[in-house]
């Protein structure tokens, strides 16, 4: 039995061994991945629920892994937060956003959406030059600053209000907007509404996932989009999945919406193409 043992505690070892070894692996090559161009930019619509015109798009960042193919942000932002990388990530992300909106706004100003919303991980707030980098998108780029929204989640902004109400007043001063992510997800109170600068709320798709036949859900929805109207806020509602979602949000009051209905993440390139055919048919 000792050896049996002895044995067994050999096996893990080897696999934990193993994973180590994957994990130092994949993480030296994500973090070539940035510098060798294998980070794509994959776009999102924001739709205006009234006329379901595109008015925004989200970056959302996709890895070209050579060895394992297109890698979805779940199986590397994780690492890439726990490494510190992602805040290269999100430089690029950055860059490439306000570069590909500009592009965009200047070769079909009739399809292109008003602006482009980027994320932010946490780490972003720690880098001492962020308003910065944030000043040189908008600047190499070109774009107007009203067309660029940072979205940052409510667990982010709960962490240290007051340094975090003064790095956002920073950004704000460059003309950017703030959205608050996955909103309603946090567990503190609503007092960083007050103290913290923010232009637009992203209701996170939990409240949407069964809406249809769940009274007290619908007026919990109902109640976020006033709240957030009363403030002058934005309001995006997340997770649009079905026609019946849709009409439930704009019965509630809904404005915009996000969600695989009405568009899932996709290359600039075929979002381009797909939206000049709209508006040409
Ligand atoms: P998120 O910021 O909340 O982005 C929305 C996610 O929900 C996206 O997943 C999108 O594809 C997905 N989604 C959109 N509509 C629907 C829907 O109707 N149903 C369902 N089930 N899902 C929907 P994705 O692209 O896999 O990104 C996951 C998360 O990874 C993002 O959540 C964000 O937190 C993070 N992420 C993505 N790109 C970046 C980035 O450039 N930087 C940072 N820091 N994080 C990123
Ligand atoms: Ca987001
Ligand atoms: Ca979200
Ligand atoms: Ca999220």
């Amino acid at each position: 039995a000792k050896a049996r043992g002895k044995a067994c505690y050999q096996v893990f070892e080897n696999h934990m061994h193993e994973m180590l070894l994957d994990r130092l692996d994949q993480e030296a090559r994500l973090r070539e991945a940035v510098h060798r161009g294998e980070l794509r930019l994959h776009l999102q619509p924001v739709v205006d629920v009234a006329s379901r015109e595109v008015r925004g798009v989200e970056a959302l960042v996709r890895w070209e892994d050579p060895e394992r193919g297109l890698q979805q942000p779940g199986s590397f932002i994780p690492l890439a937060e726990e490494t510190g990388l992602i805040t290269e990530i999100d430089r690029w992300v950055l860059n490439e956003a306000c570069r590909t909106m500009r592009e965009w706004q200047e070769t079909s100003p009739a399809t292109a959406p008003a602006w482009v919303s980027v994320n932010l991980s946490a780490a972003n707030l720690e880098v001492p030059d962020l308003t910065d980098r944030v000043a040189y998108a908008l600047a190499s780029s070109g774009i107007t600053p009203d067309g660029l929204v940072l979205e940052l989640t409510e667990t982010v902004l709960m962490r240290d209000i007051e340094v975090t109400a003064g790095r956002l007043e920073e950004l704000r001063e460059l003309g950017v907007n703030i959205a608050i992510d996955d909103f309603g997800t946090g567990y503190s109170s609503l007092g960083y509404l007050r103290d913290i600068p923010v232009d637009v709320l992203k209701v996170d798709r939990s409240f949407i996932t069964g809406l249809a036949g769940h009274r007290r859900q619908q007026e919990l929805v109902s109640a976020i989009l006033q709240l957030g109207h009363t403030l002058g806020l934005k309001v995006v509602v997340e997770g649009i999945e079905t026609e019946e979602q849709l009409d439930l949000l704009i019965a509630l009051g809904g404005r915009f919406a996000q969600g695989y209905h009405l568009g899932r993440p996709e290359p600039v390139a075929s979002l381009r193409a797909r939206l000049a055919t709209v508006t040409a048919g």
